[in-house]
């Protein structure tokens, strides 16, 4: 029964959950499942042939067999095939494996050939009686968990496989470029089978970089369904009504600029432009701003806040941590607040470690609509907020949200007098740049405006490799710093298997440099402590005085003191690129000459890896945010981008957006013609490929 509901779990076998687990549901989930790998059973080979390492199956006889107790219990086999002998060694053995191996017996056995002092050996090879055919084509080995026996798996691919629908989507015009990219003429069904059973004379180097053209048919495939499912999803939400906001002539968008102490940067211009007019259009905005750290986004929210305003909206303002929240609110505020005041309106202020009596005050406030902008945390999306008119949401450090939360925030817009449903305009910020096969591959359905420059006067920050053993080098240079009225960070690393041993190590350097710097103040930052004691570190840093802050919460050093002009980043092999990139932004804020340390500390007795040490310096050599993030999207792949927006639903299975990219060219302007032309077989593509994920990833 093709595609069928699966039945209640309760009445399942174990395999069966296990292939629930999987996401192994239809039969073109099963087609669509691939090998991992193959092994060769195809021929037998020689012992006197087989290569030290090789994997081999070979037949013979077995001429001796004895169970030894030194160096420890295990069962051992000569095994002779006419060229050569070979010991086969079981150190877990049952009477069964005695019996089908008893001297005389003829056996096949597969495994890999070690040529040892004492002779050629193989450990716990697979075995069988010796005979059979031998199969035609490779024996795939899939990708699998525990409860789910291999032979099993096997067996259900292949029944999948011969059942699936595996008609074309892909309309007849669109073949022919599609066999350019892929460099064949393979069909859905040919690569699946041949991917399943290649025939014993394949390159399987082709098959394991996934260069050979049933590999990129099936890739070209994958990309198709992700561009054709974005390319719906913006289309429904085109559908979609949200208010007309404009500015005012002589209003509060205007009113804003002229107090701002800076003139803006011709990006922030362009890209507040580019809001701007999405904003006067009856259609949601859906726009990630993209912007260097220092760039200068939140100035650009603000104004984008202050069309809202003006237009007789409320504008919601969120950010991942209650750091970040206050830093946005203590700007927002100053620029903001003195404008509002006159016109009776208010900043609002939620998070999740606010007192009762001012949530409640402050809940009040945007119900009322008197308060014309809510800055918070998540608190801003809990159920008790209730706004009088939201027009527009924005999401700073969007990676650090989920689907669900976007959803909630978006969900906060009123239904419009005509009872036609609406949504507020959405704007996402991201200090992480996005390389360009990954806007075009996941955020395909999200328009993005990029700043692209920094505001003048920042002076470039020295980026520095030094090892740990040079430690107090770093800290007398720190001294200097501190002599001169300068602030310091020291960022200690995060060690995602114990916060304990986080603490531990954010701990010892902090005595240590109050230690060695006396008479300066050193604080301690770390995600352990309560918000109001962060709150009174992080003030006393921002008001300068404190000197030097030891800190392991990394998210929250993402605050912005113009003072500060040393970061020391301890461990930074341990950091990702962007990471590294986003944490050295913290400095170089002021006119001050800036610097950033990165501290690695070499392995016991040895040297760092090569890569390790070739990333460092590819972060002392750039300080481009879009460089260091491609070589981000190289090293580690999409998931430090993307963060929690596609938790839970399926990542690209077999593309590569570092190597794929020519398969993506094709798959965008593909998508675009096979929704605009054949609109019916866009939907079964999608099905196909996506099932029940589809609906997943619209959000
Ligand atoms: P980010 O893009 O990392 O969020 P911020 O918005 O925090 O950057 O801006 C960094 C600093 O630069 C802030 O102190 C901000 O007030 C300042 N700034 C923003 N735009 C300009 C500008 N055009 N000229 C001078 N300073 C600016
Ligand atoms: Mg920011």
């Amino acid at each position: 029964m093709p595609d069928a509901k699966p039945a209640p779990a309760q009445a399942l076998s174990a395999p069966q959950k296990a292939l629930l687990k999987l996401g192994l549901t239809r039969d073109i989930d099963l087609a669509l499942h691939l090998p991992l790998r193959y092994e060769d059973e195809t021929r037998l080979v020689r012992l006197s042939d087989a290569r030290d390492g090789q994997t081999v199956q070979v037949e013979g006889t077995v001429t001796h067999q004895e169970i030894t107790l030194r160096p420890r219990r295990q069962l051992l086999v000569t095994l002779d095939d006419g060229s050569d002998t070979c010991t086969l060694r079981f150190f877990s053995f049952y009477p069964s494996h005695q019996k089908a191996l008893a001297v005389g017996a003829r056996v096949r056995v597969r495994g890999e050939v070690r040529g040892g002092f004492m002779g050629r050996t193989m450990m716990h090879p697979a075995f069988h009686a010796a005979g059979g055919e031998l199969p035609d084509a490779l024996t795939p080995v899939y990708p699998t968990s525990a409860q789910l026996p291999q032979a099993y798996l096997r067996k259900v691919v292949a029944s999948g496989l011969a059942r699936a629908d595996l008609s074309e989507t892909i309309p007849p015009e669109l073949l022919g470029s599609l066999q350019r990219v892929v460099h064949g003429t393979w069909t859905l069904r040919d690569a699946l089978r041949y991917l399943h059973h290649p025939g014993p004379d394949v390159s399987l180097d082709a098959l394991e970089d996934r260069s050979h053209p049933a590999w990129q048919r099936l890739k070209a495939e994958e990309l198709l369904a992700q561009q054709l499912s974005q390319l719906t999803a913006k289309r429904e939400r085109d559908a979609l009504r949200a208010p007309v906001l404009r500015t005012a002539p002589g209003g509060l968008h205007e009113q804003l600029l002229a107090v701002l102490p800076f003139a803006l940067t011709g990006a922030q211009r362009r890209v507040g432009e580019e809001i701007a007019r999405d904003l006067a259009r009856p259609v949601p905005m859906h726009r990630l701003l993209q912007g260097d750290v220092g760039s200068g986004k939140t100035v650009v929210a603000a104004l984008a806040a202050a069309i809202a305003i003006d237009s007789g909206w409320q504008c919601a303002l969120m950010a991942p941590t209650e750091i970040l929240a206050e830093q946005h609110f203590a700007k927002l505020i100053g620029w903001l607040e003195p404008l509002l005041a006159p016109l009776g309106q208010r900043v609002a202020w939620l998070t999740g470690s606010q007192k009762k009596k001012q949530r409640t005050e402050m809940l009040a406030l945007i119900a009322s609509g008197e308060a014309a902008l809510v800055v918070g945390t998540h608190a801003v999306i809990q159920d008790q907020v209730v706004f009088q008119n939201l027009a527009l949401a924005i999401i700073d450090e969007q990676h650090r949200f989920g689907v669900a939360q976007r959803l909630a925030l978006r969900s906060k817009m009123t239904e419009g007098d005509d009872g036609q449903s609406r949504e507020p305009h959405l704007l996402m910020m991201t200090a992480t740049p996005i390389p360009r096969t990954l806007a075009m591959s996941y955020y395909a359905d999200l328009d993005v405006s990029t700043i692209d420059e920094l505001p003048p006067g920042r002076t470039p920050i020295v980026t520095k490799v030094v090892s740990d053993q040079r430690r107090h080098e770093v800290i007398e240079r720190i001294r200097a710093q501190v002599a001169q009225g300068r602030q310091v960070y020291w960022v200690c690393p995060l060690i995602e298997e114990s916060e304990a041993l986080d603490l531990s190590n954010a701990t010892a350097t902090h005595a240590e440099l109050s230690d060695a710097l006396s008479g300066t103040v050193v604080g301690l930052l770390h995600s352990r402590m309560p918000v109001a004691e962060k709150k009174a570190v992080m003030s006393l840093f921002t008001s300068g005085h404190m000197g030097v802050l030891v800190s392991t919460t990394v998210i929250e050093v993402g605050v912005d003191v113009p003072n500060a002009s040393l970061m020391v980043i301890e461990h930074a092999e341990r950091f990702g690129l962007s990471q590294l990139h986003q944490l050295r932004g913290r400095v170089g804020r002021g006119a001050a000459a800036s610097a950033c340390v990165l501290l690695y500390t070499p392995p016991e007795g040895g040297r760092l890896g090569e890569t390790a040490r070739e990333r460092l310096k590819a972060m002392a050599g750039t300080s481009d945010g879009f460089e260091i993030a491609r070589r981000d999207l190289e090293i580690r792949g999409p998931g430090e981008f993307l963060g929690a927006r596609q938790s839970g639903a399926a990542m690209l299975r077999f593309a590569d957006l570092a190597t794929d990219g020519h398969l993506l060219d094709w798959a965008r302007q593909a998508a675009t013609q096979m929704l605009a032309q054949h609109p019916t077989a866009a939907e079964k593509h999608i099905a196909r490929w996506l099932g029940s994920k589809a609906e997943y990833l619209k959000a």
